[in-house]
């Protein structure tokens, strides 16, 4: 059975950039997966304070039309 249940696909979150945030307020950083249309995180996820910047931003691996290749398993 593979209907439209949207499970995680790890598909999915290889195409989704990278993005990572601090907290100014309480110092802790996390990364998270989000598409290019979403908004960037604002609120701390451990106190939530408003004090959340972007600190690095990563684009994955290009597609290309025939060249896919990745390095981490052959
Ligand atoms: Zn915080």
């Amino acid at each position: 059975m593979n209907g439209c249940n949207p499970s995680k696909t790890s598909i999915q979150e290889e195409r989704m950039p990278t993005y990572h945030y601090r907290c100014k307020n309480c110092g802790y950083d996390f990364t998270k997966y989000q598409s290019f249309s979403d908004d960037p995180i604002t609120t701390c996820p451990e106190c939530h304070e408003e004090q959340v910047r972007k600190v690095y931003s990563a684009v994955p691996i290009e597609f290309k039309g025939s060249g896919f290749y990745r390095t981490d398993k052959s």
